[in-house]
């Protein structure tokens, strides 16, 4: 790398998002980490990333709010001058029957996931095409591939998610900008732990029954993911080796989607 060079991870207080940019933060990188929290309550978060000695700063934004990651990519380019590597991680998940999921559940899954990198993209095209360099990262999912019962707004706005990155791959493919979907299987975060309780009561098991027969049981190796692992494949991405894969769905599932 011959210059510094600026990340954005959204969703970065925690789980895989806190671990991607603790990642970039080791690698030499400026990093912007986001929630919709206030500062004063992501001061853990935000110290476990600047002890890798970089400069790390928070924004806050809840991209639940329409427009909201136009802004805060404005609010980043405006506080360290540019932004090379965007990676939209923020995500929430509600799993219940479709006649029971409410509409503002739907409308926040689809927000915060999907909408929110429509216009964090939108924003951050501009200053990567003039520079002739990007790096765009969509955390889907292995549900952005494959269906699971009781999670449909996570399993559509993944899907769209997918179809996003090729879409916007295609359009950036000769401007030196590559972006690519990284679709995990089950990571052992605070999105999952929240999510065993509610699955519990939708399929009528008992918590322990969920972790074996619902949360691991798509997942081959019957291990979680770790956080780190899905890093560092986005700090792969955005290396110079890196240029040709583009418009990728990438799995990193244990097999999950292999079957
Ligand atoms: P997590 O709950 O640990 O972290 C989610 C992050 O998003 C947090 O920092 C939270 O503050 C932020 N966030 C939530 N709502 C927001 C909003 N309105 N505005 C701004 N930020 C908001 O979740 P995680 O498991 O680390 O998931 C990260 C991403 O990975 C998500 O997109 C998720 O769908 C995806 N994913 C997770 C798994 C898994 O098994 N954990 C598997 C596949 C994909």
């Amino acid at each position: 790398m011959t210059t510094k060079r600026v990340a954005l991870v959204t969703g970065s207080t925690s789980g895989i998002g806190l671990s991607i940019a603790s990642k970039f933060a080791a690698m030499g990188y400026d990093v912007a980490i986001n929630s919709f929290e206030a500062e004063a309550d992501v001061v853990d978060a935000l110290r476990s990333v600047a002890g890798n000695g970089a400069s790390v700063r928070y924004f806050q934004s809840d991209l639940s709010l329409n427009g909201g990651g136009y802004d805060l990519v404005g609010e980043v380019v405006s506080a360290f001058g540019q932004l090379d590597v965007l990676v939209n991680n923020a995500g929430v998940q509600k799993v219940a029957p479709i006649e029971d999921l409410p509409p503002a559940d739907w409308d926040r899954i689809v927000a915060v996931s999907l909408d929110s990198a429509f216009h964090t993209i939108r924003a951050a095209l501009p200053g990567m095409t003039g520079r002739g360099w990007g790096r765009i990262i969509n955390i889907a999912s292995a549900h952005g591939l494959r269906a699971s019962p009781f999670k449909s707004a996570y399993v559509a706005t993944k899907h769209a998610v997918v179809g996003l990155t090729k879409a916007v791959a295609l359009e950036t493919a000769e401007k030196g900008i590559t972006v690519n979907a990284i679709c995990p299987g089950y990571v052992w975060t605070p999105l999952v732990a929240a999510q065993v309780a509610d699955q519990a009561r939708v399929h009528g098991m008992s918590e322990e029954q969920v972790m074996r027969e619902v949360i691991l049981a798509p997942q081959p190796t019957r291990q979680f993911v770790q956080p780190e692992e899905i890093a560092e494949l986005a700090a792969y991405l955005c290396g110079d080796l890196a240029r040709s894969i583009t418009g990728s769905a990438i799995s990193i599932d244990g097999g999950w989607t292999a079957r």
